[in-house]
């Protein structure tokens, strides 16, 4: 993530600021540049950005709900941000706790809407493309059961109550697992999407086979084996996560989802001009100054040169505070193969 600056009077904003600190502006987030803006008042509830003045701006009909800063140019139709419009159904806001757990949600879903726009991925939703658009259902958990986050055929359902911090760390440790966030829930599940956009559509079945294994290997009985059995014990020779060994699926949108974190992170230590270089280690590999733009890297040799230097020193500075590593994962050489067919269909060109 870009760290961003206000226009009026220069102080550093943060992606999900609404208002700046020093001038009192109003601030507003403008997708297509990918930056935030500070407003200026003009007619008839519409603004007009510092950044982008000869265009009249809209909120999105989300801000009423502060779960949403982004701006819709005056003259749409469209009543929702390009992120917001995604969303088919949301939780029932007269119960104040879902609202609350809903503005969690929104912070991870305008995250991952950020990164998929600065990696200029097709993000249609259902009016656009009936056929192929995406979705979203957040759904509170009713009372005779709970409600499962996983993706079917464009349609993201997100358990709500995952936004909840003490279910999630339950279920975190419960299933064994090193990291579970909201963000890295929307940054998974997309990824099944992207398959079917990246892979399905554009028959690039055999290459990505190549790569992650047979996927009409039957799901449902890889599930329950996973579930059964365990994992194989040198998964980390050959999956980015325990969970990717389940199916050929899994292991595709867990490798996204790491695809989406290490460029995310990339841009944030970008932004502070991050560079580590310990003074005992003469190596290389523990240097990292991060000057690329990870969304224009050539190709993924570039992210993971500085990505293994610089999550050492964060996971040791997380270990000072006596937090879990930031980037609790080992990637092997197979891993980053992976991720390098990640980064290369990103960046490959689409019709
Ligand atoms: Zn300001
Ligand atoms: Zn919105
Ligand atoms: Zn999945």
């Amino acid at each position: 993530m870009k760290l961003f600056e206000c226009q009026e009077c220069g102080q550093v904003l943060r992606f999900e600021n609404r208002r700046c600190e020093r001038c009192t502006h109003l601030l507003g987030f403008i997708p297509e540049q990918t930056t935030l803006s500070a407003l200026e008042p003009a007619d008839d509830d519409m603004w007009r950005a510092l950044a982008m003045p000869d265009t009249l701006w809209r909120f999105c009909d989300n801000a009423a709900w502060d779960v949403c800063n982004w701006l819709v140019p005056a003259d749409w139709p469209e009543r929702f941000c390009v992120a917001c419009r995604h969303n088919r159904t949301v939780p029932d806001l007269s119960d104040a706790e879902n609202l609350r757990k809903w503005r969690k949600m929104e912070v991870a879903s305008h995250r991952l809407f950020y990164t998929l726009l600065q990696l200029r991925l097709p993000t249609p939703n259902v009016a656009d493309d009936p056929a192929r658009g995406l979705a979203f259902d957040f759904l509170a958990d009713p009372a005779d059961g709970k409600v499962l986050t996983g993706h079917d055929d464009g349609l993201i359902t997100v358990a709500l109550q995952e936004a909840d911090d003490a279910e999630r760390e339950m279920r975190r440790t419960q299933m064994g697992e090193p990291y579970r966030t909201l963000l890295g829930h929307f940054r998974h599940e997309v990824g099944h999407y992207y398959w079917d956009r990246l892979i399905a559509d554009a028959n690039g079945f055999e290459a990505c086979r190549a790569v992650f294994g047979d996927e009409r290997e039957d799901y449902d009985a890889a599930l329950k084996r996973h579930y059964s059995e365990g994992v194989p014990a040198d998964w980390q020779m050959h999956f980015v996560s325990a969970y990717a060994t389940t199916h050929p699926w899994e292991d595709f949108a867990e490798t996204w989802a790491h695809y989406l974190h290490i460029v995310d992170c990339l841009e944030t230590a970008r932004a502070f001009g991050l560079e580590v270089h310990p003074e005992i280690a003469a190596d290389d590999l523990f240097h990292a100054q991060v000057k690329i733009d990870p969304y224009q890297a050539g190709g993924f040799a570039q992210l993971i040169e500085v990505w293994l230097p610089l999550t050492f020193a964060l996971n040791a500075m997380n270990r000072s505070m006596g937090l879990n590593d930031l980037y609790p994962f080992i990637l092997s050489p197979d891993a980053i193969a992976k991720l390098s067919f990640v980064h290369d269909l990103v960046h490959a060109p689409r019709q």
